[in-house]
Order: structure tokens, then sequence, then C-alpha cells
């Protein structure tokens, strides 16, 4: 967290995305910023593997595996040593002033727990799996990148988290003593999968969660949204 004043401009939200959430999540970022351009993320050494631009989320995380950078503002050139794939940059001498992140969810065992064993017995839950969160991240320092491009990386962040939002709904998930807890967001292929299975949510510690038994509306279906829907970000 940036101390009060140090104009440092952070925004995160936790996500749980099947690959087939991610692709639209990045449609619908394309939608809004139709030069964005991403960055493929590759575990080990650096210089081991080659880095692309790629012109959407899904192909950069296929080709990657764990994590995605949309570079901002939109259209930026490529950082030195990456590799263009597909269309040029729009903007081949604009550089890049913030990546914004795209952190794939993690499915893996969890260990059973004193619930799952409940659960397991009693037929309601189908494994230990555990869900750990990904995340939608970006910051930035307002000084060092000048009140300009501060304004379009403003914008344009503000565009991403409109973007993630109709793609998603609200994750309204509940912790072990039953706190809610709602500043999370979770694809519809990830709820479905949620919902039918009761697989064990995380945010990556050691806390678990439950998706609460109430069922949002799908985002693609509007006649089905309630007064007030979207719910406002936090
Ligand atoms: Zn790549």
């Amino acid at each position: 967290m940036a101390p009060p004043g140090s104009r440092t401009h952070t925004k995160k939200t936790d996500i749980w995305l099947l690959p087939e959430d991610e692709v639209f999540v990045g449609q619908r970022i394309r939608e809004v910023l139709p030069d964005a351009g991403w960055l493929c993320s590759h575990p080990g050494p650096r210089g081991l593997h080659d880095v692309h631009l790629h012109p959407s989320a899904g192909e950069a995380l296929d080709c990657g595996s764990v994590q995605a950078f949309l570079l901002l503002p939109a259209g930026a050139a490529e950082p030195p040593g990456v590799v263009v794939t597909g269309r040029r940059p729009a903007r081949p001498g604009l550089r890049h002033a913030a990546v914004v992140q795209l952190l794939r969810s993690l499915r893996m065992p969890g260990g059973a727990s004193e619930a799952d064993v409940a659960n397991e017995a009693d037929g309601a839950g189908e494994s230990s799996e555990i869900f750990c969160a990904g995340r939608l991240a970006v910051r930035w320092s307002e000084p060092d990148v000048g009140p300009e491009v501060h304004r379009l990386l403003y914008e344009q962040t503000r565009l991403v988290w409109q973007a993630l939002r109709s793609a998603t709904l609200p994750a309204v998930v509940e912790d072990v003593t039953g706190r809610k807890v709602t500043r999370t967001r979770i694809g519809t292929a990830a709820h479905e999968l949620v919902a039918r299975t009761g697989l064990t949510l995380t945010y990556g510690g050691d806390e678990r969660l439950r998706l609460s038994a109430k069922l949002p509306p799908r985002p693609t279906d509007r006649r089905r949204f309630p007064a007030g829907f979207p719910p406002v970000s936090r």
C-alpha cells in the first residue's frame, strides 16, 4: 500500500477465472482498448524463452503459463527484446508507462480438511482441490510518468476494470465463520464449476472460502439484471 500523498496509483482485484473466462475478459478489454497488446510470461530463467507481444490476453496466456501483462498506454511499443506476433503496435513511438498484470487462477490439491471429509461423507464435496484466485493489478507512480501520461493511464485503467466487471460476476464468498467477502470477481464458467462442485476457494493464503448460496445473474443476460446492477465496484 502506498503511503498517503505518494501519488502512487494501484488497483488490484482478486478473480477466479477458468480459461474460457480469461478469453472473455480479454475480448472485453480489447473492445474498449482495440490497440491493446499483451506480453506473455514464461517461468524459468530470464532469456530462456522469447517474450512476445500478443494481440490478445488469451493468446499470451496460452503461450506463457501463469500470467500475462497488458502494456499501457494501449498501442505502446514492445519493450526491447520482445518479439511481436500479429500486428505491429499502433503507436510505435510510444513507450509503455505501466503494465496490467493478469495472473491466472490456479486449481491445486488442497489437502483434506475436516470440512472436506464431512462433505465427502455426505456426498456434497467432490474433492479437496482448492481454487486459488488470480488477479488483475496495475501500479504506477504519477511523478514518474508525468501528468499527461497519468491521465491516460487513469482513463485506460478505468476502462480495463469496466471491461472486467462486464465480463465477470461479483464473487459473493464467505469464510469459515460465515463472514461475507465481496470485493472479488468470478467468471461465469468458474462460477458454474464452483457452484456445481462446492470447490473451496482461496486468495492463496491459509483462508478457505466458499461461494455463498445465492447466485448472481449472468453478465451476458441484461434482461435478468436487477435494478442497480452492476454493483458499484470497491
Ligand atoms: Zn508469447
